[in-house]
């Protein structure tokens, strides 16, 4: 059955208190749309757990730093809603902006910590964008369980640090990254990858699962970590924008491998930009 969309947060909480009067729990699925498997993973999940399911789609503004890849941002709300019809998803969250950012908002979430370096250093504001939308969505929805992918490492620590500290009675659910068969992660992104960029892709995970083989195996972690961008460079990618190893729990830089611990990395094919993250085992 075809979900129903929603434009109104009135409508989206009347809905929600529709279901919840039938003694159903709800699952949020945060997207910003252009759908592919690895979001089609979190509603099979939320789904999994017996909740009904909101997926919202909202091409979020102030979590873009950089214009032009705002307006570059794949948008297909027909499509996306097609592939979300078969897995018996409830409600298409999708309000436009000016619903979710009323006249005069000057509300932010900021989370110190978790966001720094890595994708904060370089996309000054982004997670500043994102705390701020996904609490709201939490808000609005009022979902007993929310999905994000460990795709945006980074994004789930954030997460679960303001849901911690202001305390949002909701559940965090974190899920494994969705890859293609040569191993790039599935992202929206990699459809404006040209033909050669997308050939070159999959060397980011290969890459990644190199270095944390090297590190597993007891190799210096800085050198471990040169070898893994000089080969990055060699398979053609532009330019690098970080790869390093931090904590798991709260993401802390780290120069020896004696904690567990998650190997992240950024880089630019052309315009693109990809990101992806692999675990390092301890031994
Ligand atoms: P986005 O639409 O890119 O904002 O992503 C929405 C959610 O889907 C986020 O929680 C992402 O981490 C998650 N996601 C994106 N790509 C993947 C993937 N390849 N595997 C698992 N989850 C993903």
């Amino acid at each position: 059955m075809k979900p129903v969309i929603v434009r109104t947060i009135d409508e989206l909480r009347e809905r929600v208190r529709g279901l919840r009067k039938q003694g159903h729990t709800v699952g949020l699925v945060p997207t910003m749309g252009a759908l592919h498997a690895g979001h089609l993973s979190l509603v099979q999940a939320a789904k999994a757990d017996g909740h009904k399911v909101i997926v919202s789609i909202f091409v979020n503004p102030t979590q873009f730093n950089d214009p032009k890849d705002l307006d570059k941002y794949p948008r297909d709300e027909a499509a996306d809603v097609a592939l979300l019809a078969p897995l018996g998803v409830d409600i298409v969250w999708a309000p436009d902006v000016d619903e979710m950012y009323a006249d005069g908002f000057s509300t932010t979430v900021s989370v110190s910590g978790v966001s720094e370096g890595l994708c904060g250093a370089t996309r000054p504001g982004h997670f500043d964008g994102v705390a701020t939308v996904v609490t709201k969505l939490l808000l609005q929805a009022q979902a007993d369980a929310a999905y994000f992918g460990q795709k945006d490492f980074q994004q789930l620590a954030v997460i679960n640090r303001f849901v911690t500290d202001l305390n949002i009675p909701v559940e965090i659910v974190g899920c494994p990254i969705l890859r293609e068969d040569d191993g790039l992660a599935m992202s929206s992104r990699n459809v404006r990858l040209s033909e050669t960029g997308r050939k070159t892709a999959p060397a980011l995970f290969l890459a990644l699962s190199k270095a944390a083989e090297d590190i597993e195996s007891g190799n210096d972690v800085t050198r471990v970590l040169a070898h893994a961008s000089k080969s990055l460079l060699e398979a053609g990618f532009t330019s690098i924008d970080y790869l390093e190893l931090r904590a798991s729990d709260n993401l802390s830089p780290m120069a020896q491998f004696d904690r567990p611990a998650r190997l992240f990395a950024a880089a630019f094919l052309g315009d693109v930009r990809l990101i992806d993250n692999v675990v390092v085992k301890g031994r």
